[in-house]
């Protein structure tokens, strides 16, 4: 595998839904779901989400009920 991790958010038709839907924030690298929710005033910065499944932890920014990795 010469390409690494998958960029961007998911994509549901058109639409990007950036890391997060119905509250849950889901994993940047494997886009599985992870045990972090949030509400939508919750703000956080460079906030690590753990992802169950790939085991990795991601660095994200969380505002306005989205979540965004940050490098
Ligand atoms: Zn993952």
């Amino acid at each position: 595998m010469g390409f690494g991790l998958i960029r961007g958010g998911l994509r549901i038709g058109k639409k990007e839904v950036y890391m997060v839907k119905d509250g849950w924030v889901y994993c940047p690298i494997c886009n599985n779901k992870t045990r972090t929710k949030i509400r939508p005033d919750t703000v956080a910065k460079r906030f690590p989400v753990f992802c169950p499944v790939c085991k990795n932890e991601s660095i994200m920014d969380i505002e306005k009920g989205k979540a965004e990795p940050t490098k």
